[in-house]
């Protein structure tokens, strides 16, 4: 049970966003009492769990790239500030991420790269330093054997990304986690968040025992407030403001209550693989110019293919995670209901579907490297968490007039971007309308509103 009865804050969730809003909340207002409910053990055991946890500026809306960006400068500070986060991984290695890219989207890569006015760091690779890519064939025969249709698109060059590279999950959750309870924040693990009910103020009368409140009330001004927060196990705790930063599992929470967040998740699946074609290409030395180099080398960076399909390398296990966004096999939703059962049954390894390396993403992947064909590599594991996409691709910034926050949309790049929401949610709270990022930038809250969102859709999603 939680320490009090009631708090001035309770958030919902303990991932990349939760963790940062509470961080951030406290330090800006140390006097608030903020409780963060977990359903889980420990923090960051969600969807950022699961995370292939890549950090990028590469983006195509300015939106994306100034919030990234941001993140990423401080995941950088923090490795610099605190030598706890420099093993047994560092915190943050920006190794880079290298595009192969296929003529239709060589140019528009190559000029939103000019259009952010040195935004984006990153440099174009000619087709010919792309030859030294073990095993790569750039303009592949077919997609799979046997197939007669066209062939995927040759790739005519590539474009690295020098502010990329990889984040240690646990470490950037642990840090969040470790520091706002220094500041005093307090955490409820295991403990799921039910319902958001509402509850009257004063002398408003109220449903009883839903707590639904009558119609009228949306118009008595500042009278009507969320301020239940019932668990699973039936307790509650009161709350004068409540943050929703549930990822996937936020609409289970907010739909109850008439919020839309125009957001929907998607399980998202990654594979991991060892053996010979993965050895080789964990050796290549790729002729590009990365900000984190091992004794002054270029490793094999992130890889994305014309096709969509990402592999990440993780050279202290000498694997690679793969991955294919995808958006046609997995109806959209979630499979766990926190709302209907009182608990939230999130078990990545049962939602990886190791059958869908070989028929899902396996195809996606061998026509550039065909030595990937299964003799090449062993599948050791599969796991499953959700992207929680967006409408554009952008995240999701909205507050009810009833006490509600709700943040999330993260659309597959939630982590690269966690710091910079955590800044934004507590200068909502604060009912400023723009938010300092940490690279100075200021940010107008209301451009990730959906009554004054920013109209421009982001096209690098991976
Ligand atoms: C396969 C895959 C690859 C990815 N790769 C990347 C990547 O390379 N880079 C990147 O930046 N992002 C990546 N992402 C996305 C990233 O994981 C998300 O952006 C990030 O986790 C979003 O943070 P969040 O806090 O919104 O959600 P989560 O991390 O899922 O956190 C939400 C938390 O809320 C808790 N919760 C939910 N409902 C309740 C409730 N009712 N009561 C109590 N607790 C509750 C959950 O247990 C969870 O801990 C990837 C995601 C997947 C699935």
């Amino acid at each position: 049970m939680p320490a009090k009865g009631g708090y001035d804050v309770v958030i919902v969730g303990a991932g990349a966003m939760g963790l940062a809003s509470a961080y951030h909340l406290i330090l800006d207002l140390p006097e608030l009492s903020i409780l963060v409910v977990e359903a889980r053990s420990r923090p960051g055991e969600g969807s950022m769990g699961a995370s292939n946890a890549m950090v990028r500026d590469v983006f195509s809306t300015s939106d994306n790239q100034v919030l990234a960006r941001s993140s990423i400068s401080f995941y950088r500070r923090l490795l610099k500030e605190h030598e706890e986060l420099r093993t047994p991984t560092p915190l943050l290695d920006l190794y880079g991420y290298l595009w192969l890219l296929p003529e239709s989207l060589r140019d528009e890569y190559y000029s939103i790269v000019a259009r952010s006015e040195g935004m984006i760091d990153a440099e174009p690779v000619s087709l010919d330093d792309l030859h030294s890519c073990p095993g790569l064939v750039v303009s592949p025969a077919r997609w799979f054997e046997g197939d007669e249709a066209n062939p995927p698109e040759p790739i005519t060059g590539g474009l690295f990304g020098r502010y990329c590279g990889e984040v240690a999950p646990e470490m950037l959750a642990n840090f969040y986690y470790e520091e706002a309870k220094r500041h005093g924040v307090e955490f409820l693990f295991d403990a799921c968040v039910q319902r958001l009910s509402f509850e009257g103020r004063e002398e408003i009368l109220l449903h009883e025992p839903s707590k639904v409140p009558f119609a009228f009330q949306e118009r008595m001004k500042g009278r009507l407030h969320i301020s239940r927060v019932t668990l699973g196990d039936g307790q509650f705790v009161r709350a004068d403001k409540v943050i929703v930063a549930a990822g996937a599992w936020a609409e289970k929470l907010l739909h109850p209550l008439g919020i839309a967040t125009a957001c929907s998740p998607q399980a998202q699946l990654l594979f991991s693989v060892s053996g010979r074609s993965v050895e080789e290409l964990l050796g290549w030395e790729p002729p590009v110019h990365p900000i984190d180099t091992a004794n002054g080398k270029a490793r094999c960076p992130f890889l994305i293919l014309p096709t969509g399909a990402t592999l990440k390398p993780i050279f202290r296990q000498r694997q690679m995670w793969i991955g294919c966004v995808d958006s046609v096999t997995h109806a959209i939703g979630t499979r766990e209901d926190p709302g209907r059962d009182g608990r939230l049954d999130y078990n990545m390894a049962q939602m990886g579907d190791r059958e869908a390396f070989g028929t899902d993403v396996l195809p996606a992947v061998t026509p550039y490297l065909p030595s990937f064909e299964t003799s090449g590599v062993r599948l050791e594991n599969s796991w499953g968490g959700y992207y929680h996409n967006s409408p554009d691709g952008l995240p999701v910034l909205i507050e009810e007039a009833y006490g509600v926050i709700f943040v999330g949309g993260d659309s597959g790049s939630g982590v690269m971007k966690a710091d910079s929401m955590g800044r934004l949610v507590a200068a909502q709270y604060e009912g400023r309308r723009d938010a300092q990022l940490f690279t100075g930038d200021s940010y107008r809250l209301e451009r990730l509103s959906l009554t004054r969102r920013v109209v421009e859709s982001e096209k690098i999603i991976l």
